[in-house]
């Protein structure tokens, strides 16, 4: 098989393999064809990982951050100077097109591995001075064995999102994958040794959700760090909760974009594409919820099916292609499912709808207008290339509309308005706000969600206090006074 690797997990350094597991078939979502098999981690193999990982982790806090860091980009320069072969696989688990991956997922997990990296050797606790003489000192410290569980999206992204900042901190990391996508990580586990790495420190194993869940709740874990979508993160929040370990949430969102009619109308087409059909519309923050003042709406739908006439949509591995097929038929379904609904609930098919022929799983870039805020296809996270215009007439009106959500990932507003363009992300209840863009994501800036989109931020010095705690130090420097 094309993209076989030599075992399915990756446990101390040294691929390792159980037949025993559960098989999981790795399929190319462009033609269907299966490119890999692995096997789903065995009791065995989750014990094995999270022994490994603990037995790594007190030699690794003890390094300097310096040399932790400098571990953390090579591993970063490593990552780029495989880039095209790392997207090539990456675009083999996910479908996505080359012309993608080549700028947004091995690269995205390299700034992550060169931005922690550099903060590893700065990491510190602080100094309180107190009356009297005495002080207070803090030490940061790592929480210890840390578990990232990814989603299939952004299968590179996502594992180095968590583990560069766990391991900056000293911690060890045991990651899950999707099934869906369980190539990448395992690419991720190599770098890292090659790049000095001690053993145990990144491990990697493959599963459905009952792996994830017997790691959640194994006692040597410290902290879950989960990409998913809601229903998930409710069960791995409470699991967690029970042995009172650190979370950080990244989960699902139905984000609001609002385009006021002063707004430049080119550069908000261009958000809403972005922000509704790159990696045909599998992102979590995108801006599903396209809200559209009345006097440009029909001029922002001409333009938008205009320009989405011209997406490529075809073989992900032709660099041309913008424009690929979804990750799954499971996927794919679902997001066709939703058409349906659409069309069933009054909604106005604008542009696509349709599942698109051959072996791959490919629909078409789909717009609804005159969507309501009641309609299914408003409120519930499709995950596919499905975008919802509606209409409104005032700012007051669509803020409160864009806030009625139990979701609160993110949110856009595109206005020339100044500000009005504040005014509106100040009352936005979303965790990252965008005016006159959508969708980026910088290593430099924290990203995550509120409401129910999640807890915790990843990236940033934020994720620092995510992946460490302050231990607190009293020290006296005076004779100690008892009441009797
Ligand atoms: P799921 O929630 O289905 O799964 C996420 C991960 O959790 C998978 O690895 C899954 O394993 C695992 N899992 C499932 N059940 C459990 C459990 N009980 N205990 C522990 N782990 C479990 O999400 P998808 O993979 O379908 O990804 C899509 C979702 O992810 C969307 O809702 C999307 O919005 C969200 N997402 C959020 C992002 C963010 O940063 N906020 C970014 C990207 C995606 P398995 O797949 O084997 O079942």
């Amino acid at each position: 098989m094309k993209f076989q690797p030599k075992a399915s997990h990756f446990i101390n350094g040294v691929y390792v393999e159980d037949t025993n597991g559960a098989p999981i078939d790795v399929i190319y979502p462009a033609t269907g064809e299966i490119i890999a098999r692995l096997h789903s981690a065995t009791p065995d193999i989750v014990d094995q990982a999270l022994t490994r990982a603990k037995n790594a982790q007190a030699e690794w806090a003890a390094m300097s951050g310096t040399e932790r860091g400098r571990i953390l980009r090579r591993a970063s320069d490593i990552m780029r100077d495989r880039n095209r072969a790392l997207s090539i696989l990456e675009t083999h688990d996910t479908g996505k097109p080359l012309q993608e991956t080549l700028v947004a997922d091995a690269t995205s997990g390299a700034d992550a591995l060169e931005y922690f990296g550099g903060l590893a050797a700065s990491l510190t606790g602080e100094h309180i001075p107190l009356g009297g003489g005495d002080f207070v000192y803090t030490i940061r410290e790592a929480l210890g064995v840390c578990v990232g569980i990814g989603a299939w999206n952004y299968p590179t992204q996502i594992a180095c999102w968590k583990g560069a900042p766990a391991l900056a901190c000293g911690n060890t990391m045991v990651f899950k994958p999707s099934e869906t996508t369980p190539l990448s990580a395992l690419q991720v586990a190599e770098i890292l040794i090659e790049a000095g790495a001690p053993k145990g420190v990144y491990n990697v194993i493959q599963g459905y959700g009952d792996v994830g869940a017997s790691l959640v709740t194994d006692p040597r874990v410290a902290k879950v760090s989960l990409t998913g979508s809601v229903p998930t993160g409710r069960k791995v929040y409470a699991a967690a909760a029970d042995g009172m370990k650190h979370v950080t949430m990244e989960l699902g969102g139905k984000s609001p974009m609002i385009v006021f009619d002063d707004a430049d109308i080119e550069n908000a087409v261009s958000g809403a594409i972005l922000g509704n059909f790159y990696s045909s519309g599998q992102v979590c923050s995108n801006g599903t919820r396209v809200f559209v003042q009345k006097g440009v709406k029909e001029a922002f739908l001409k333009r938008l099916s205009e320009r989405l006439a011209t997406a490529k949509i075809g073989d992900p591995l032709d660099e041309d292609v913008n424009f690929g097929p979804m990750v799954s038929e499971n996927q794919l379904n679902i997001a066709l499912s939703y058409v349906e609904k659409g069309k069933a609930e009054g909604a106005r098919l604008v542009f696509g709808g349709e599942r698109m022929d051959g072996d791959g799983f490919y629909m078409q870039p789909t717009v609804f207008a005159d969507v309501t805020d009641d309609m299914a296809i408003a409120r519930e996270e499709i995950f596919g290339p499905v975008m919802s215009v509606l209409d409104f007439d005032t700012e007051e009106e669509v803020l409160a509309r864009a806030n009625d959500t139990e979701f609160g990932l993110a949110a856009g507003v595109f206005t020339n308005n100044l500000t009005r363009a504040h005014r509106i992300v100040a009352g936005f209840e979303a965790g990252t706000c965008y005016i006159n863009t959508y969708n980026l994501a910088p290593v430099e800036a924290p990203f995550g969600g509120s409401k129910m989109s999640g807890v915790g931020r990843e990236n940033s010095k934020l994720a620092i206090n995510h992946f460490s705690e302050m231990k607190t130090v009293y020290v006296s420097m005076n004779d100690v006074e008892a009441p009797y």
